[in-house]
């Protein structure tokens, strides 16, 4: 027998599920300075090619040359960034995820292609000799192409074609020009930092109101290690003003601020308040990028060119070469929770990747989620506060108005109607608040009660009128609306409750002469379609708005005087021990929108339990108070933030197979933690909706006091999984801080 060394391989993380590396034989590749971790490679996986991120290597394989495969090409000549690639590690770590779907997920479309980030270049235009002589009259026949020219004889030293396009001038211009022999393209690399530019600021920063000036001057005291600070500031106060002179101060000395909003909070209304500040480029990541402009806000992030990057959720994954801030704002907001796959929380590694950084982290909100403000109250952060409104009038508080032997109309009160007609007729504009979209949450026989429900899931189904038609909110299913009820023939069906569709109709009714304009994820499907609304509403006629939490959050609308909430009771009494949090939190933003300019704002919220404690504290001391009480209560019950949580989800078509492996994973688990109670097991038990597009959901909770503790714990569940049979026929994952049962 022969003896036959190891083979020596590299490890490569791969776009795979499985928590796992994949060796791969170097072949004829050998990068200049050695097999650094974070160079992408591109390999054979089954049958298909891959691209890959080299994770170690050389090392000895246990595998045989026989059973190894090389790399087929290096796509790198220099690592990604190796912040980025720490934020991958650590995030794959922290969530119990696979390296390589976390490194896939946390990149650029592109370069999950294996497209090239070093050297990426760019045309840049310049007029020609006969460009630069051409007679005036040449281009009359073509005034956009006349246009151009004008503008790049003003650049003498060229634009790029992105700075062309953004002028409005299409390819085509630049093409035909160049056809004519008047322009000429060469090739640039993006990869140089711009030189220093004189003024950052376009427009001056705003003079501090005492407050904000105390809050900025704490930042200031540590700008260059960890920081973390919770600014508590009531809407309206002027936050945003703060962070403003914070990047300023940050990109004054060259180093990078990253900003992260609420999905629903990049609104084109917001980029507008960062731009008008700031002469450098504010670079936003949001959904209406293409693969390209990604990539290219990603190597300006990367290469410290770009100062300002602003973006939702899964912007933390975006590089810095010198960072200086991270900044969350609305960091109660759970947009920042990615629902499935990946299970992260963006403001969670915000933290974290602040402390890597040894840099200030700025986390602000009206409404504070319980895990910061614990933070805060306990000193691990320090906690900044702004009681003020920066206008005139102080946040309205909520009026509870009692439902109970009320009679309504289209869903209102007697004395909202007086307070929204009293408003309009005062010239203002009114809000309605209901957060659930459709024309009624379900349609019932009136007959023998039947009701209309999702065949594929535990719910009932809205009813929707434009266009009239049955929907699932659940699972996203539509039917046509019966004729009649299919258990008993009777033709009396009717609409039970309201969503946004009937208010809006009800309030049609009830002020024939005013615009009801209603915004909701139905409403504004098209492009541009809530920001056209908004402009309208803006001009500041009478007008009433009805919607969903869409309208809530983050809007300035100076026009708004009355906000009516059509019904608080949701979360009063949900299962959910996050429901009441969340729901004061959202009752807290939606009354923000009431008087925030020259008038001040009137919130009433409709409920059926105008006694409940809860909403009396909220509707008498606002969420600073609730919250501070909702804390305690979950200290007592030893709920997070009191104690750390993961939740198994456990899903199949098959009923028996989620219930096998739930019960056999919550056994063995029990077994392993072998009665010590450091780590609590709870379940299975079902979900919230057992069943949801067919398919049946259980839950294994954990919870522990010590962080350790779950993540070992936890840990030692994924590998169980892993290596268990039946866990192969159900789908499972582990979520990781869970925000919603
Ligand atoms: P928040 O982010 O806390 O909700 P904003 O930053 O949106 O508050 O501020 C609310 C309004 O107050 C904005 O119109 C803003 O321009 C204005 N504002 C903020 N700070 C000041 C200030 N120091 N002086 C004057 N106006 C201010
Ligand atoms: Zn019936
Ligand atoms: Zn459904």
């Amino acid at each position: 027998m022969t003896y036959s060394p190891a083979p020596a391989v590299i490890r490569v993380a791969l776009p795979s599920p499985l928590r796992r590396l994949f060796d791969y034989l170097p072949g004829s590749h050998a990068p200049a300075d050695g097999w650094q971790p974070g160079l992408r490679v591109k390999v054979p996986f089954g049958r298909r090619e891959v691209v890959g991120v080299v994770v170690e290597g050389p090392v000895a394989s246990e595998l045989s040359a026989e059973q190894l495969r090389p790399v087929t090409a290096l796509l790198d000549e220099e690592p990604l960034p190796a912040s980025w690639w720490w934020l991958c590690r650590f995030t794959a770590r922290y969530y119990q995820h696979s390296l390589g779907d976390t490194l896939h997920h946390a990149m650029p479309a592109l370069l999950r292609q294996g497209r090239p980030l070093a050297g990426r270049t760019q045309e840049q235009w310049q007029l020609t000799a006969a460009g630069r002589n051409v007679a005036p009259e040449t281009l009359k026949r073509a005034p956009r192409q006349a246009e151009l020219l004008a503008m790049l004889s003003q650049h003498p030293h060229g634009l790029v074609t992105q700075a062309i396009s953004a002028q409005g001038f299409q390819r085509d211009a630049l093409r035909a020009l160049q056809h004519k022999g008047l322009i000429t393209a060469h090739t640039i690399t993006l990869a140089a930092p711009p030189p220093a530019a004189g003024s950052l600021l376009a427009n001056p920063a705003l003079p501090l109101h005492q407050e904000q000036a105390t809050a900025l001057a704490a930042l200031h005291e540590k700008l260059d290690d960890y920081h973390p600070c919770l600014l508590e500031g009531v809407t309206g106060s002027g936050k945003t003003e703060v962070y403003l002179q914070l990047i300023e101060a940050m990109a004054s000395k060259g180093r990078q601020s990253l900003v992260l909003v609420p999905e629903i909070g990049l609104t084109p209304q917001t980029l507008a308040r960062f731009r008008q500040r700031f002469s450098i480029p504010v670079v936003a990541l949001h959904s209406g990028l293409t693969d390209p402009e990604r990539l290219d806000a990603w190597e300006a992030a990367a290469s410290g060119r770009a100062l300002i990057i602003i973006g939702t959720r899964s912007a933390i994954f975006t590089p810095l070469a010198n960072p200086g801030v991270i900044i969350v704002d609305e960091e109660h907001d759970g947009s920042y929770k990615q629902q499935d796959g990946l299970r992260y929380h963006a403001r969670d590694l915000a933290v974290a990747r602040a402390h890597h950084h040894r840099i200030p982290l700025l986390l602000g909100s009206a409404t504070p989620s319980l895990e910061s403000l614990h933070q805060a109250l306990n000193g691990h952060y320090r906690h900044l506060r702004l009681t003020q409104r920066a206008s005139r009038f102080p946040p309205a508080k909520l009026e509870l108005v009692d439902l109970r032997h009320r009679h309504r109309q289209g869903g209102l009160a007697p004395s909202v109607i007086k307070a929204l007609s009293a408003t309009l007729d005062a010239g203002h504009q009114a809000l309605v608040f209901i957060n659930r979209r459709g024309f009624a949450p379900t349609l019932a026989c009136h007959a023998c009660g039947w009701m209309a429900e999702c065949h594929q899931c535990d719910a009932k189904m809205t009813l929707h009128r434009q266009p009239p038609l049955l929907a699932c909110h659940h699972c996203d299913s539509r039917r046509a609306l019966p004729d009649a009820c299919p258990e008993c023939g009777s033709g009396d069906l009717r609409a039970l409750g309201a969503g946004t569709e009937r208010t809006e109709e009800s309030l049609l009714g009830l002020f024939p002469k005013l615009p009801v304009y209603r915004i909701d994820r139905d409403s504004t499907r098209r492009r541009d379609s809530l920001e056209q609304t908004l402009r309208e509403v803006q001009r500041g006629e009478p007008c009433l708005l009805v919607g969903t939490q869409m309208l809530a959050k983050g809007h300035h609308l100076p026009h708004v005087t009355l906000v009516v909430v059509l019904n608080a009771d949701g979360g009063l009494y949900a299962a959910d021990f996050r429901a009441l949090e969340h729901s004061a939190q959202l009752l807290e933003q939606v009354a923000g929108r009431a008087g925030r300019a020259a008038h001040p704002g009137r919130v009433l919220v409709q409920t059926l339990h105008p006694d409940d404690p809860n909403l009396g504290l909220l509707a008498e001391h606002g969420y600073h108070a609730l919250s501070r009480q909702l804390l305690e209560e979950r200290r007592t019950a030893r709920l997070p933030p009191f104690c750390f949580m993961a939740l198994l989800r456990i899903e199949s078509p098959q009923e028996e197979a989620a219930q096998a492996l739930a019960t056999q994973a919550a056994g063995a688990l029990r077994g392993w933690l072998a009665g010590g109670d450091s780590v609590r097991c709870l379940g299975p038990v079902p979900a919230p909706m057992e069943r949801r597009q067919n398919r049946y959901h259980l839950h294994v909770m954990l919870s522990a006091d010590k962080r350790s503790q779950l993540h070992r714990a936890c840990s030692w569940l994924v590998q169980w999984l892993e290596s268990s049979r039946e866990a192969r026929k159900v789908r499972w994952s582990l979520d990781i801080d869970p925000q919603t049962l």
